[in-house]
Formats: C-alpha cells, sequence, structure tokens
C-alpha cells in the first residue's frame, strides 16, 4: 500500500497543518486554524473527510468546529472530554484507517497527558512530543513520562519519517550546538536546515535515524550528552530520567 500525498499547510507563526490526500480525498492533522485549510482543499479541489488531533492545545485544535461544520468531516483524537468535537476516541493500541493506510496509535503523555501519536508503516504524526532537534516541553506530565513516551518514537524502525507540529527545528539546533559543540552530525544538520530555511522551506519531515543521532532529547543514555551536562554544572547523575530532566530543564531557560 502506497502512501497518500503528505503536505505541509502554514498556520500561525510557525506551526504545520499535515494534509494527506489521494487527489479526491483529504485528511489533516491538528488544524490549529481552519481558514488556511478550507484553502489548501479549495486550490486542490479535495474533499476533507477526516481530522486527526494529537492533542488538546488551541493551536491544534482550534479550527475543527469550523471545519466539521463547513465539511461534515470525522474526527479522531484522544480520550480527553475537554475536546467535545472529537467523534472517535483513540488510545494506545488503537488504530484508524486513512485513505487506505492504517494508521496505529501510541500513547504518549508528557507534553500534556492526552498526547497521542498516529504510527504508519514509514511515518509518524507526534504532534508537540519530538520535534527535529528537539522535543516539547513538558506541561502536563512529569519528565521520566516524557522520556518513556519519547523512547517508544525513538524505538521505530529509522526510516519512518517525522512529522511534528512546529517549525522548531533552528533554535532547538541551536541549542544541540551549546550542549555538543563539537558534534559534527548537528553542524551539518544546523547548516543544511539554515539552508532550507533561507529558502523558506520547511526542515520536516526529518527521520527517526536523523533524530537518533543529532537530537539530544533522543540521546538520554549517551555519556557525551552526560558530559556535556556535568560540564555546565546541570546533572548530578548518568541515570536516564535524570539526564533527560537535566536537558530539558536547561532548554526552558535557554
Ligand atoms: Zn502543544
Amino acid at each position: 500500500m502506497t502512501h497518500p500525498t503528505i503536505e505541509p499547510i502554514k498556520a500561525f507563526s510557525d506551526n504545520y497543518i499535515w494534509l494527506l490526500h489521494d487527489g479526491r480525498s483529504a485528511y489533516v492533522v491538528d488544524p490549529g486554524d481552519a481558514e488556511p485549510v478550507l484553502q489548501a482543499l479549495q486550490e486542490r479541489h479535495l474533499q476533507l473527510e477526516g481530522v486527526l488531533i494529537t492533542h488538546h492545545h488551541p493551536d491544534h485544535v482550534g479550527g475543527v468546529v469550523a471545519l466539521k461544520t463547513e465539511t461534515a468531516c470525522t474526527v479522531w483524537g484522544p480520550h480527553n472530554p475537554s475536546v467535545p468535537q472529537i467523534d472517535q476516541r483513540l488510545g494506545e493500541g488503537d488504530s484508524v484507517d486513512v485513505l487506505g493506510v492504517k494508521w496505529q496509535i501510541l500513547e504518549v503523555p508528557g507534553h500534556t497527558l492526552d498526547h497521542i501519536a498516529y504510527v504508519s508503516a514509514g511515518a509518524v504524526f507526534c504532534g508537540d512530543t519530538l520535534f527535529a532537534g528537539g522535543c516539547g516541553r513538558v506541561f502536563e506530565g512529569t519528565f521520566p513520562m516524557m522520556r518513556q513516551s519519547l523512547a517508544k518514537l525513538r524505538r521505530l524502525p529509522p526510516e519512518t519519517r517525522v512529522y511534528c507540529a512546529h517549525e522548531y527545528t533552528l533554535s532547538n539546533l541551536a541549542f544541540a550546538t551549546s550542549v555538543a559543540p563539537d558534534d559534527a552530525a548537528i553542524q551539518r544538520r544546523l547548516a543544511d536546515c539554515q539552508r532550507l530555511r533561507a529558502a523558506d522551506e520547511p526542515t520536516v519531515p526529518s527521520s527517526i535515524q536523523e533524530e537518533c543521532s543529532s537530537n539530544p532529547f533522543l540521546r538520554w543514555d549517551d555519556p557525551a550528552i552526560y558530559q556535556a551536562l556535568t560540564l555546565h554544572d546541570k546533572a548530578a547523575t548518568d541515570d536516564h530520567d535524570a539526564v533527560f530532566a537535566a536537558l530539558r530543564q536547561w532548554k526552558d531557560n535557554f
């Protein structure tokens, strides 16, 4: 089964609403705003069939009411009653069929408690959990919970493309270079992404392989990261949760 086309719709200052379509029918992931989605559908002559939600934040669900009114689409999302527009609730092990492709649900709490990710062969919609070169802030969960969620994503096949919800890559990689100034993979990636952004191109999707090699937030068990934290008096032990928490707190104040 080949994937339908996946392309980004830009929203607000740095959100990506992912559009999946087969030339006729469409789904969108995390429509924080309805207007750019309706415009993209019109330009491409697409009928919106469904919406996939990763978590309850307004910049991910703000357009849902208007899209339902305009298109009568079906909405899938997490078990969170604060988003009453969700028609079909999904949890760990559930799946949803989108244009002939099956997407499995992983629960990835931490950024929020309701956060889920959609995984198919070759792609993941991970919302605000894993970013290119970084990860989401831990708002509702705990640091160990967030690390476990990132560990689930890290275990996906290396070639899996990572469709995150924001263009945060340059600031994430700026932080990554401060943590690991001598890391060649991070430097290469930063240069590549600077070129892309200079041409107003998205830096996403990335891949799990790319994240494993140049995203410090997936390297809680890498001695080089622990060493960097020690050098800056940030971590007391090399315990995986302590390393991850120290890194996330450092970035919060970066
Ligand atoms: Zn969020």
